[in-house]
């Protein structure tokens, strides 16, 4: 498996298949690893799966959480070697953002920007996440890219902006992958107090007690009063559109959305609504 900086390196052996990360790598990126592997390999992408590993300073909005956000490089090439990665991408911020030629910051897409969600907590987020993601696109030339459903707006926003920008690339998702407890791998973890541990699980429970209320009215106040009996900092708690994140509409998939604060951590995660297997319960 070969690591580098190198944008030309990258490019000089064919099409890939991208996983852009920012590191702490866990079992959640292993198994969009092995996605991309596997993807790489079905479509005969002659340079395998790429991992970027870049910790990107301009879409984080919180100083502390950029200068504590955890650096792990020799365990990370390791498990990219496991997960079946055929390079790592670990450019240095002045290959991502040359002084002299700062790459241009794509337009935002509308879904970036809905009420109450990611960009009223973190303003200027999905701005960075775009850029870098653009950037990369860039410096990589991948015919598809991997993104994990556990960033679902994140998600919507990577395939709008695919999307409205024209780009020849693939966006694929992964599903999230969890603790034995239910709580959703993040590289944050490391960080949830001790005495908090616990009440980070309310917050999947929550998600799948939302799934089975009838409306998305009901699964958001039992969202929110679930959150609130653990004593869990609620930053939003909703059912939205899946894809445009609008309000929810009949008859279209929607996704039920939290993000909480627990001590210094911040954590978002996300679940189908209603919960597939009501759905289908219902449908027959
Ligand atoms: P990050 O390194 O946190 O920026 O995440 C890199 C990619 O891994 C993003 O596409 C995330 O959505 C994805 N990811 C992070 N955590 C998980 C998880 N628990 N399950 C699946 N994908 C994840």
């Amino acid at each position: 498996m070969l690591l580098t900086g190198s944008p030309e390196a990258i490019q000089s052996r064919g099409p890939c298949v991208l996983v852009p990360t920012m590191g702490a790598l866990h079992e959640g990126h292993k198994a969009l690893i092995r996605q991309g592997a596997d993807l790489a390999e079905a479509q005969n992408a002659p340079g395998g799966c790429v991992v970027t590993i870049f910790v990107n300073p301009t879409q984080f909005n919180d100083p502390a959480d950029f200068a504590r956000y955890p650096k792990t490089l020799e365990a990370d090439a390791q498990l990219c070697r496991e997960a079946g990665a055929a390079a790592v991408f670990a450019p240095e911020v002045g290959t991502v953002y040359p002084p002299n030629e700062p790459p241009p910051v794509p337009p935002l897409p509308e879904v970036a920007t809905r009420p109450g969600l990611e960009d009223a907590f973190r303003p200027g987020h999905f701005a960075g996440v775009c850029q870098v993601v653009h950037r990369l696109f860039d410096l990589c030339k991948p015919s598809a890219a991997v993104f994990g459903e556990k960033d679902w707006q994140q998600l919507q926003v990577i395939r709008a902006m695919a999307r409205e920008q024209n780009l020849p690339i693939e966006i694929v998702s992964s599903p999230t992958i969890r603790e034995p407890d239910g709580l959703a791998r993040s590289s944050r973890n490391r960080f949830i107090p001790e005495a908090d541990r616990r009440a980070a699980t309310a917050i999947s429970q929550a998600l799948h007690l939302a799934g089975e209320q009838r409306s998305p009215a009901e699964a958001e106040t039992a969202m929110n009063r679930h959150l609130q009996a653990a004593s869990v900092a609620v930053e939003y708690a909703v059912v939205r559109d899946a894809q445009t994140l609008l309000a929810p509409a009949a008859d279209r998939p929607c996704r039920s959305l939290i993000a909480a604060r627990l001590g210094p951590v911040r954590l978002i995660d996300n679940m189908p609504w209603p919960d597939a297997s009501r759905s289908s319960a219902s449908a027959g």
